[in-house]
Protein backbone atom coordinates (compact mmCIF):
# COMPACT_ATOMS: atom_id res chain seq x y z
CA UNK A 1 0.00 0.00 0.00
CA UNK A 2 1.21 3.44 -0.50
CA UNK A 3 2.00 5.36 2.78
CA UNK A 4 1.52 8.95 3.24
CA UNK A 5 4.60 10.28 5.54
CA UNK A 6 2.98 13.20 7.13
CA UNK A 7 -0.16 11.18 7.34
CA UNK A 8 1.98 8.34 9.77
CA UNK A 9 3.78 11.37 11.77
CA UNK A 10 0.00 13.23 12.25
CA UNK A 11 -0.50 9.39 13.86
CA UNK A 12 2.11 9.13 15.50
CA UNK A 13 2.18 12.60 17.24
CA UNK A 14 -1.05 12.13 18.39
CA UNK A 15 -0.12 8.77 20.19
CA UNK A 16 2.58 10.31 21.95
CA UNK A 17 0.47 13.61 22.92
CA UNK A 18 -0.03 12.35 26.12
CA UNK A 19 3.29 11.66 27.31
CA UNK A 20 5.06 13.72 25.73
CA UNK A 21 4.52 16.13 28.71
CA UNK A 22 6.30 19.29 28.33
CA UNK A 23 8.69 18.46 24.97
CA UNK A 24 8.34 20.38 21.98
CA UNK A 25 7.84 18.40 19.07
CA UNK A 26 8.78 20.22 15.82
CA UNK A 27 7.88 18.69 12.50
CA UNK A 28 9.63 19.91 9.20
CA UNK A 29 8.47 18.36 5.84
CA UNK A 30 9.67 19.26 2.04
CA UNK A 31 7.01 20.96 -0.06
CA UNK A 32 6.87 17.86 -2.23
CA UNK A 33 6.63 14.06 -0.39
CA UNK A 34 6.39 11.31 -1.96
CA UNK A 35 3.91 8.42 -1.17
CA UNK A 36 6.49 5.20 -0.20
CA UNK A 37 5.41 1.71 -0.61
CA UNK A 38 4.76 -0.40 3.09
CA UNK A 39 2.77 -1.23 5.77
CA UNK A 40 1.24 2.16 7.11
CA UNK A 41 0.95 0.61 10.85
CA UNK A 42 4.29 -1.24 10.85
CA UNK A 43 5.59 2.91 9.86
CA UNK A 44 4.18 4.40 12.48
CA UNK A 45 5.11 1.82 14.97
CA UNK A 46 8.61 2.66 13.85
CA UNK A 47 7.89 6.60 14.49
CA UNK A 48 6.31 5.66 17.75
CA UNK A 49 9.48 4.14 19.36
CA UNK A 50 11.43 6.35 17.78
CA UNK A 51 9.89 9.48 19.37
CA UNK A 52 8.95 7.89 22.67
CA UNK A 53 12.42 7.13 23.01
CA UNK A 54 13.52 10.78 22.53
CA UNK A 55 10.39 11.82 24.96
CA UNK A 56 11.92 8.83 27.08
CA UNK A 57 16.17 9.59 27.47
CA UNK A 58 14.98 13.81 27.24
CA UNK A 59 14.38 16.28 29.69
CA UNK A 60 11.57 18.24 30.13
CA UNK A 61 10.81 21.44 28.24
CA UNK A 62 13.41 20.03 25.41
CA UNK A 63 12.61 19.97 22.12
CA UNK A 64 12.25 16.82 19.27
CA UNK A 65 12.34 17.37 15.40
CA UNK A 66 11.11 15.43 13.65
CA UNK A 67 12.47 15.49 9.93
CA UNK A 68 11.58 13.89 6.55
CA UNK A 69 13.82 14.99 3.26
CA UNK A 70 14.02 13.54 0.06
CA UNK A 71 16.93 12.60 -1.64
CA UNK A 72 17.88 10.66 -4.98
CA UNK A 73 15.47 7.21 -4.46
CA UNK A 74 14.95 7.47 -0.65
CA UNK A 75 12.94 9.33 1.69
CA UNK A 76 15.07 9.94 5.24
CA UNK A 77 12.81 10.17 8.39
CA UNK A 78 15.36 11.67 11.15
CA UNK A 79 14.39 12.11 14.91
CA UNK A 80 16.71 14.08 16.80
CA UNK A 81 16.74 15.10 20.69
CA UNK A 82 18.88 16.73 23.25
CA UNK A 83 18.78 14.26 25.23
CA UNK A 84 20.92 11.90 27.52
CA UNK A 85 22.59 11.09 24.12
CA UNK A 86 24.33 7.60 23.52
CA UNK A 87 28.24 6.80 24.14
CA UNK A 88 30.83 6.00 20.98
CA UNK A 89 30.46 2.43 22.77
CA UNK A 90 27.06 1.90 22.11
CA UNK A 91 26.93 2.37 18.66
CA UNK A 92 25.09 0.02 16.66
CA UNK A 93 24.18 -2.48 19.36
CA UNK A 94 21.37 0.13 20.42
CA UNK A 95 19.69 -1.85 18.21
CA UNK A 96 19.93 -5.83 19.26
CA UNK A 97 17.29 -6.68 21.33
CA UNK A 98 17.39 -6.25 24.83
CA UNK A 99 20.63 -3.87 24.44
CA UNK A 100 19.79 -0.86 26.92
CA UNK A 101 23.16 1.66 27.70
CA UNK A 102 24.31 2.44 31.06
CA UNK A 103 23.42 5.69 31.00
CA UNK A 104 20.06 5.21 30.64
CA UNK A 105 19.13 2.25 32.59
CA UNK A 106 17.31 4.38 35.30
CA UNK A 107 14.57 5.02 32.74
CA UNK A 108 12.48 1.53 32.31
CA UNK A 109 11.99 -0.48 29.32
CA UNK A 110 12.90 -3.75 27.64
CA UNK A 111 15.30 -2.94 24.89
CA UNK A 112 13.17 -4.37 22.06
CA UNK A 113 11.97 -1.01 20.96
CA UNK A 114 14.91 -0.17 18.03
CA UNK A 115 15.15 -4.00 17.56
CA UNK A 116 11.41 -4.30 16.41
CA UNK A 117 12.33 -0.93 14.36
CA UNK A 118 15.46 -2.67 12.50
CA UNK A 119 13.34 -5.31 11.75
CA UNK A 120 10.70 -3.22 10.02
CA UNK A 121 12.72 -0.79 8.66
CA UNK A 122 14.73 -3.73 6.78
CA UNK A 123 11.73 -5.50 5.91
CA UNK A 124 11.07 -2.25 3.72
CA UNK A 125 14.18 -2.02 1.94
CA UNK A 126 15.39 0.71 4.57
CA UNK A 127 17.89 1.20 6.81
CA UNK A 128 18.00 3.03 10.66
CA UNK A 129 21.16 4.15 11.87
CA UNK A 130 22.21 6.25 15.10
CA UNK A 131 24.09 9.62 15.37
CA UNK A 132 25.14 12.14 17.98
CA UNK A 133 23.28 15.17 17.61
CA UNK A 134 26.21 17.98 17.40
CA UNK A 135 24.99 20.18 20.50
CA UNK A 136 23.55 17.36 22.58
CA UNK A 137 21.30 14.29 22.84
CA UNK A 138 20.93 11.54 19.53
CA UNK A 139 19.65 11.44 15.82
CA UNK A 140 18.34 8.11 14.66
CA UNK A 141 17.65 8.35 11.07
CA UNK A 142 14.88 6.18 9.09
CA UNK A 143 16.11 5.65 5.27
CA UNK A 144 13.17 4.11 3.22
CA UNK A 145 13.14 3.18 -0.57
CA UNK A 146 11.43 5.14 -3.13
CA UNK A 147 9.95 3.16 -5.55
CA UNK A 148 7.00 4.79 -6.88
CA UNK A 149 5.85 6.54 -10.28
CA UNK A 150 5.58 9.66 -10.91
CA UNK A 151 2.09 10.05 -10.70
CA UNK A 152 2.36 9.41 -7.03
CA UNK A 153 3.64 12.20 -6.01
CA UNK A 154 1.65 14.84 -3.87
CA UNK A 155 1.93 18.44 -3.59
CA UNK A 156 1.50 19.32 0.17
P1 LIG B 1 11.67 -0.46 24.97
O1 LIG B 1 11.73 -1.88 24.53
O2 LIG B 1 10.62 -0.19 25.97
O3 LIG B 1 11.66 0.48 23.80
P2 LIG B 1 14.24 0.73 25.42
O4 LIG B 1 13.76 2.10 25.09
O5 LIG B 1 15.27 0.61 26.48
O6 LIG B 1 13.03 -0.22 25.77
P3 LIG B 1 15.13 0.54 22.66
O7 LIG B 1 14.07 1.48 22.24
O8 LIG B 1 15.40 -0.67 21.84
O9 LIG B 1 14.87 0.02 24.15
O10 LIG B 1 16.50 1.34 22.79
C1 LIG B 1 17.69 0.64 23.16
C2 LIG B 1 18.59 1.53 23.97
O11 LIG B 1 19.13 2.54 23.11
C3 LIG B 1 17.91 2.30 25.09
O12 LIG B 1 17.83 1.53 26.25
C4 LIG B 1 18.87 3.47 25.26
O13 LIG B 1 19.97 3.07 26.03
C5 LIG B 1 19.35 3.73 23.85
N1 LIG B 1 18.59 4.80 23.19
C6 LIG B 1 17.62 4.66 22.26
N2 LIG B 1 17.14 5.85 21.85
C7 LIG B 1 17.84 6.78 22.54
C8 LIG B 1 17.82 8.22 22.58
N3 LIG B 1 16.99 8.93 21.82
N4 LIG B 1 18.70 8.83 23.41
C9 LIG B 1 19.55 8.12 24.18
N5 LIG B 1 19.62 6.78 24.18
C10 LIG B 1 18.77 6.11 23.40
MG1 LIG C 1 12.44 2.30 23.39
Amino acid sequence: RWCDVEDIIGVVLKQVKDYQQHRKIRVRLPEQMPLILGDEVLLEQVLVNVVSNSIKYSPDFSEIIIEAQVGGATVSLSVADAGIGLEETDGERIFDKFYRADQTKHVPGTGLGLAICKGIVELHGGTISAKPNPERGTIITISLPLNEAEEDWKTI
